[in-house]
């Protein structure tokens, strides 16, 4: 699929696309031929990363993706200034790391309300259109962490989890409307979030990874593209791990 443009003429909306695997995603939409709405909350950063897609008509809004009107609204000007929706990635994604009877509500209800109410918040307001048009994508970067747990990211692992028990729903809440919905479960990528990893860390996730190596944004992206467009048709309710082997 890679070369042709198997997304010219729709229009996706990327969640954290400024930066790290997101700004990989919206680099891989764009050359597929889609236009591409960047949300980030900095909404310089989304501008810039703007500027480097191949194409025109790209755009950049600022949008904390925890607050539902804030999304409604997202979607409501991309409609009117890109045109109707057809792809929506749900990317923007945080960690608050804390052992379990450290963890503070603050950071359990920050990371479930970005992670996980931001997708459904983001989904919820782009399905209405797609419903109607009968066309649509959604996908949503959940991680292995979601499918295996991990100490000290219990906020994390139970939103990740969560977003692959909303795919589900959304997927057969919708597959009569020829609205798809997947998730891409990343492994270890090299990004500002697991840039802070120690190098001694580093080395003992690789040794945990079969291809013996992190990820990188592009590995994820591929997929993306993939979900997103014509090729994947017959595919819904799916979580694909992006991961070198790690969560088999
Ligand atoms: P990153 O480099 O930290 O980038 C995060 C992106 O999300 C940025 O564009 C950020 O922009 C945006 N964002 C954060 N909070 C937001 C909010 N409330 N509203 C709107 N945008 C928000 O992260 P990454 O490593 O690329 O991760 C991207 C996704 O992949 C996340 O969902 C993450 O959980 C998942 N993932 C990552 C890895 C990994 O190893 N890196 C592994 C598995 C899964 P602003 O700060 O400007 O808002």
């Amino acid at each position: 699929m890679t070369g042709s443009r198997e997304l010219a003429g729709s229009v996706a909306i990327v969640t954290g696309g400024s930066r790290g695997i997101g700004l990989g995603i919206s680099h891989a939409l764009a050359s597929a031929g889609a236009v591409v709405a960047v949300v980030a909350r900095n909404e310089a950063a989304a501008g810039d990363a703007v500027m480097e897609l191949e194409g025109d008509g790209h755009a950049a809004y600022s949008c904390d993706v925890a607050d539902g009107r804030a999304c409604r609204k997202v979607v409501a000007s991309v409609e009117s200034a890109q045109g109707p929706l057809s792809v929506l990635v749900n990317n923007a994604g945080v960690t608050s790391d804390n052992i379990l009877l450290r963890m503070r509500d603050e950071e359990w209800s920050r990371v479930i309300d970005i992670n996980l109410r931001g997708a459904f918040n983001m989904i919820r307001a782009a399905t209405r259109g797609m419903m109607k048009r009968r066309s649509g994508s959604i996908v949503n970067i959940s991680s292995v962490i979601g499918l295996m747990g991990n100490p000290g990211q219990a906020n994390y692992a139970a939103s990740k989890a969560g977003l692959h028990g909303l795919t589900k729903s959304v997927a057969r809440e919708l597959a009569s409307r020829n609205v798809r919905c997947n998730a891409v479960a990343p492994g270890f990528i090299r990004t500002d979030m697991t840039a802070g990893l120690p190098e001694g860390k580093v080395a003992e996730l690789k040794s945990s990874i079969p291809a013996g190596r992190l990820g990188k944004p592009e590995d994820v992206a591929g997929v993306v593209r993939f979900l997103a467009g014509p090729g994947a048709g017959y595919i819904t309710g799916q979580i694909i791990a992006v991961d070198g082997g790690m969560a088999m």
